[in-house]
Order: structure tokens, then C-alpha cells, then sequence
């Protein structure tokens, strides 16, 4: 039996399966919710027609994939163009024809990357289809990845090219890595930090979680581990699986680990007025 991919209908990670999996490693761990009326497994068959691709140009160069409705956990693929290769990150929960279409047309996929598991969406497909020379996963979370295959698995820093580098920060998962993007100065954070933002898109408040569902604060030491690795990097914009953050650049990001380090570890989200008044580094 040729092995198939199945999509769990409560995050939507993707197996590769030879028969409907028996559970999802995603859901069964305590940084996601169960279904609360068991598991279904939904084949990419199944989910292709459930589903209506989209994308938009942010600006410096690089595209949002996402599709409606919602699916699983539902994250954002960021494809960041170049003339000598482009790079994706993290990805849509899955790529249609037309996405997959408007992606070849804005020139294939050279790069191919994510922070961990919760943004892994559809990798496979994009693995599959553009064939890209790198598919780089942090060593840690090797385990997580077998609907794809790893060509590049890293210790804790990989650059891409000159001035985009993964830099694993650990603490939400042990393999989180961030991408941080220089030239556009965008920090890639993965889940090292969420953005609550309105129905517009303008962000209200940030905070940092090991667990975001069950509300499961970082320690003091990875804590420190995220700030170590941030406080080295320019950026004035944040792109998590879910959001687009213009405007949250280094010194709020640090101010949200700042707090954390000041109290006791809980899950905070400040609101961003609070975080701007904070004292600089
Ligand atoms: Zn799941
Ligand atoms: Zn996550």
C-alpha cells in the first residue's frame, strides 16, 4: 500500500500514513488542545475541494499564502522573493492549484523553512512540487517531520544566504527557530511570540507562552534563551505562523521578555501602549 497524507481535522499536521494514523503527535501534546470528539483524518483529496486559496503582496518583496476557511490551526506561508532563489516559511495548511500556480510564476521555491511544528502546514506539498535545493529543520524537532524530508538539519544557527539566518531559540518547542531577515528586517518569530491583533490587523498586545491554549509560561533560563538570541537582531516587523506584525521591532520584543524576567513566570499579554513606554535596553 503506497503510503498517503492525512491532514487531523483539529490542527490539520499532516502524516504520511498508510493507513488513517492513530493519533496526531501534535494534538496529543500538551502544547495543543485534543479534539474533544475524537480523531479524524482527512486525505489531501479531501481537504483540496474543502478549501479556497488566497495571497497578498505585503510590500519589501514578499507574499502571504493562506487559504479559507479556517483549517486546523490555520497559519500564514510567507514567501520572501529574491533574485537568486526565494525562501519559504512556515506554510499554508494547504497549497491549491492556483496557489501553487502564482508560486511558480513568482519563481519556485529555492529555500524551504519553518520555526516548528505549528507552522509546518503543507511543507510537503511545497517539498514536492518545487523540489527546493534546502529544506532546513532545526535538529530538535526531527521527529515532527516526517511527512517531508529534512535535507538540512542544523545545530543552532544556519544562514540561507548572507543576512537571513535560522537561529534556534528553543523554549515554546525545543527545535523553535526564528528567521531573521536583515535586509527586510523582519524577525520570523515563530511562536516565541503571539500578537493579538483586531479584525483589521492592528496589534493590541504581545505575549509569550511555552503552551498557548493552556496558558503555560516559559521558564526564567528560556526566557533568557529568546532574549539572548533577540537582543542581537534588528528588525521593526514580527511575522508569526498566524500574524503579520509591522511595528513590533526589537525593543518591544525585548520589553515583553523584560517583564517576564521581572515577575513571576506567567502569561501576559501587554498591551502594546504599556510596551512602548518601557525603558529601553
Ligand atoms: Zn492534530
Ligand atoms: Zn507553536
Amino acid at each position: 500500500m503506497p503510503l498517503k497524507l492525512y491532514s487531523c481535522a483539529n490542527c490539520g499536521h499532516w502524516q504520511r500514513y498508510f493507513a488513517p494514523p492513530p493519533d496526531c503527535p501534535v494534538c496529543t501534546d500538551t502544547r495543543n488542545d485534543l479534539p474533544e470528539d475524537g480523531w479524524r483524518f482527512l486525505t489531501a483529496e479531501a481537504v483540496r475541494p474543502m478549501l479556497q486559496g488566497h495571497w497578498r503582496q505585503l510590500g519589501r518583496d514578499m507574499v502571504a499564502f493562506s487559504t479559507t476557511p479556517p483549517h486546523g490551526l490555520n497559519g500564514t506561508g510567507w514567501l520572501l522573493l529574491h533574485p537568486e532563489g526565494n525562501v519559504a516559511f512556515e506554510a499554508a495548511p494547504f497549497y491549491t492549484d492556483d496557489m501553487l500556480a502564482e508560486i511558480e510564476r513568482l519563481g519556485g521555491i529555492r529555500f524551504l523553512a519553518a520555526s516548528h511544528v505549528h507552522g509546518y502546514g503543507a511543507l510537503w506539498q511545497l517539498q514536492d512540487v518545487f523540489r527546493p535545493e534546502v529544506l532546513a529543520i532545526q535538529k530538535e524537532d526531527l521527529w515532527l517531520t516526517k511527512a517531508f524530508r529534512v535535507t538540512r538539519p542544523y545545530d543552532e544557527a544556519l544562514e540561507l544566504r548572507p543576512g537571513l539566518t535560522l537561529h534556534q531559540v528553543g523554549g515554546h518547542y525545543e527545535g523553535q527557530a526564528v528567521l531573521h531577515d536583515a535586509g527586510r528586517r523582519i524577525l520570523f518569530c515563530g511562536d516565541a511570540f503571539k500578537v493579538d491583533q483586531d479584525a483589521a490587523g492592528n496589534s493590541l498586545a504581545v505575549s509569550t507562552h511555552k503552551a498557548f491554549h493552556k496558558n503555560i509560561p516559559l521558564t526564567p533560563g528560556e526566557v533568557r534563551r529568546y532574549r539572548a538570541v533577540i537582543a542581537d537582531l534588528d528588525f521593526d516587523t514580527v511575522c508569526t505562523p498566524f500574524e503579520h506584525a509591522p511595528g513590533i521591532g526589537r525593543d518591544i520584543a525585548l520589553a515583553v521578555l523584560d517583564d517576564q524576567l521581572r515577575g513571576p513566570p506567567e502569561v501576559r499579554h501587554i498591551p502594546l501602549s504599556e510596551l512602548r513606554r518601557s525603558p529601553a535596553p
